[in-house]
Parts: C-alpha cells; structure tokens; sequence
C-alpha cells in the first residue's frame, strides 16, 4: 500500500451540481479518498467502479449516499493510470475484475470482427481460389456431376441444335459410323449415340455424356476408315475425360461452386451452357491428352493408329480452306500430328487388320 499522497484531477456528478459536472482534485491517502471542492471524503464501502469513455478506458466511482448518487470520472490517461495505482486496497480487487471482464469483451469484439471479416471477404477469397487452382477444382467439381446429370446435359444441348445439322442417321454410312463407334466405346461407363451431319463443313464434336455428330464433310476429307476412326476416338476421349464438363464449369466459374453447393448443378449449367457447347473450345492439354488416349484406343479395338496422325496432316493442308470448322477448335494440326508419331515410334510393332468398309469414302 502506498502512503504517498495521490491527487488526481477528476470530474464530479451528482446531486446539487450542474448537468455538466463539476471539475474537482481527487486525493488518495491511503485508505482515504478525498474530494477538495466540496470538501467531502467518499465512504469507505460502497464505491463503484466502471469503466467510461469514448473507448472505455476512463474510469468512474460511484456512490450512494442521503443526497442521492455521486459519480467521480477519471478520463485523462495518465491520470487513471495514477489513480489506479493508488488505490486501496477494497478497490483494487474490484478494479482487476473490471479489467478482466474488459479484457474478454475485447477479446470478444475482435473475434466478432474477424468472422464477420471472414464472412465479408469469402466471395474474394473463393474468387483468388477458384482463379489460381481453376483446373483442378473445375475437374473435381466435373468429377461429382452423376453421369446421368451429364447425359442430360448433352442431350438438351442436342435437342437444341438437332434441327440445324441436318441428320442422316438412315444412311449405309450413319450404320457404318454406329459400328466403328461402338468398336472404339467397348466398355465404356458411357452409353454413345453417334450421328451423321449433312454439312460440309470438316468437322466432328462431342457432347457430355455420349453425343458425337460427324459431319459429312469430314468423311469426305478422309482417305480411308482408319483416319476416321482416329477421328472419332479423339472425340470419344474429349467424352470419357470430361472435357466438356470441366470447361463448362471453368467458363460458369463461381457460379459452377454456388450451383455445386446448392445441388443444382446439372440443370444450372444445361440453363446456361448449353448454346456454347458447340463453341467449346478445350485447352491444348486437354487436347493433347485426348490425342494420346484416343491413339490407345485405337490400338486397343485393333484399329490402325496410323490413321490419326494422317488425318491431323491432312487438316493442317487444308488449313487454309474456309471449310475446315474443325481446324478454329483444333488447332496446331502439324504439331500434334508430329507428337502423335512420335509416340507411335515408341511403340512395339503391332498389326491391324485394315478396317473393312469399301469403297472409301461411303456414299453421303
Ligand atoms: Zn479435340
């Protein structure tokens, strides 16, 4: 205990004063508290402390007397670190409390800030992630979508341009095309439809789920079945590793998320992708990757897979000509037919029975 005096300037409320208080020197000696002006010694027991101020960190006593309620307020810094320290004993438990208390409710407030920040910056947060790890997370998201929410997808894109192309499913040539399908999607988890365009255009494209349309136009830039068969497992890849999927939820960015979270994705992105998925174009690792799988494919049906690097080089001379649609989704034909023989050079020798359909090409 400290027996050196202590005054303090402090303000006065209470009983007979004005609203605004009054100001008066505040003396702590020992167990005495005293106020100058009006002399008045404030009780021993009964002395209440609370924290005041704009940020809390004045301090007042309060006390109860005949007159009513009188309250001493400490706001000046310095000055309340005098007072406290000076005093007695009966007050200083009662301040420490006060401290801790004030030191939880802080704690508090800031944790209140934090997840309210948190919650505040989770659409920015997700936005950064979702743009640094936008391939593995639209692949995972790809990954979760039923194959049956996918065939779905494919099909009402389908259905929406079905009338444009022109179909010629009836034909010796649609057959031919079912056939070598089916040959290049033994055991596959999906179930195919192939389809025959009238157009002129070179071109074939894939559809999530199963869908692959070839135009006629492209069968008639081929040489020999082979070459379309190199074609066709290229597209059945784009299917089997989800190209489509993952661009589409890649292009619905966070979107994609929300719907994923919501359970909806399926028929969020049929309402809102299905027009671009002819214009879909894939990233060039993913049609390396359908390039190198669709080259197993073939050699595991027992095809020729000389026919697809064939047919990429018979796309890149035609590269100049308007018709060829499939060059703006494929491009670097010469690039990729060079990685393509290369991979075969690699490969032990193997034999194929040349694919049986003649005259090539069929009648379109
Ligand atoms: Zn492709």
């Amino acid at each position: 205990m400290s027996l050196r005096m202590t005054s303090v300037t402090a303000r006065l409320y209470g009983p007979g004063l004005p609203p605004a208080g009054q100001d008066v020197t505040l003396r702590i000696d020992g167990h005495a508290l005293r106020i100058d002006a009006p002399q008045r010694v404030l009780p021993e027991q009964g002395v209440r402390l609370r924290r005041v101020g704009f940020d809390l960190k004045g301090l007042e006593l309060a006390w109860d007397d005949a007159a009513g309620t009188h309250a001493l307020q400490v706001l000046d810094g310095s000055a309340v670190e005098n007072l406290t320290r000076a005093l007695p004993a009966t007050l200083q438990s009662a301040h420490s409390e006060l401290t801790r208390s004030a030191r939880k409710e802080n704690s508090g407030r800031r944790l209140g800030w934090a997840v309210l920040g948190l919650f505040l910056a989770a659409p920015v947060i997700l936005l950064a992630l979702f743009l640094v790890f936008a391939d593995p997370i639209a692949g995972w998201i790809a990954e979760q979508i039923p194959i049956e929410q996918e065939r779905q997808l494919g099909e009402a894109s389908f259905a929406q341009m079905k009338d444009d192309l022109k179909l010629r499913d009836d034909t010796e040539a649609a057959r031919m095309l079912r056939e070598l399908g089916a040959r290049l999607t033994r055991g596959s988890r999906y179930t195919y439809a192939f389809h025959l365009a009238d157009k002129p255009e070179i071109n074939a494209f894939a559809m999530p789920g199963g869908i692959v349309v070839v135009h006629t136009g492209l069968i008639r830039a081929t040489t020999r079945p082979e070459e379309l068969a190199g074609v066709l497992a290229h597209e059945v890849q784009h299917v089997e590793l989800r190209h489509s999927l993952k661009s589409i939820v890649k292009q619905l960015g966070l979107s994609a998320l929300w719907m994923f979270a919501t359970g909806d994705l399926g028929s969020g992105m049929a309402g809102s992708a299905a027009t671009d998925l002819l214009t879909l174009k894939f990233s060039r690792d993913a049609e390396r990757e359908a390039d190198a799988h669709g080259l197993d494919t073939l050699i595991r049906s027992g095809i020729d897979p000389q026919g697809m690097p064939d047919f990429f080089r018979i796309l890149a001379e035609k590269a100049g000509d308007a018709p060829a649609a499939l060059l703006s989704t494929h491009p670097q034909s010469a690039e990729r037919e060079a990685a393509l023989r290369e991979k075969l050079g690699a490969l032990p020798a193997h034999s194929a029975q040349p694919l049986p359909w003649k005259p090539w090409p069929p009648v379109l």
